[in-house]
């Protein structure tokens, strides 16, 4: 599980560069395709990217209509986080 980590960059998530951790979350959150937070459906679709952080990109999912991003859902939406807190998500996206 580790080595998975280390291979996907996962040292990226401490760098001060937003766009570095951005991209190592979503090598992880989509690594079997984009999935839909609310749903579950891999109905989605690209929408483009978020206004202000370019380096996010925005989803539709066509099954529920409803839109979301790279950070919806995971407590990477928030701004500062504990490193227990990151690893115990890291964990989640990789079981779900
Ligand atoms: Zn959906």
């Amino acid at each position: 599980m580790w080595v998975v980590f280390i291979s996907a960059g996962i040292y990226k998530l401490f760098s001060p560069k937003d766009e570095e951790r951005i991209e190592v979350i979503m090598r992880i959150r989509w690594d079997k395709g984009y999935i839909c937070p609310f749903c579950g459906s891999r109905d989605v679709i690209l929408k483009g990217k978020k206004k202000g952080r370019p380096h996010i990109k925005r989803y539709k999912c066509n099954s529920c209509g409803k839109n979301f991003n790279d950070l919806t859902g995971t407590i990477f939406a928030k701004k500062r986080m504990s490193l227990g807190e990151m690893f115990y998500i890291i964990k989640n996206l990789k079981n779900s």
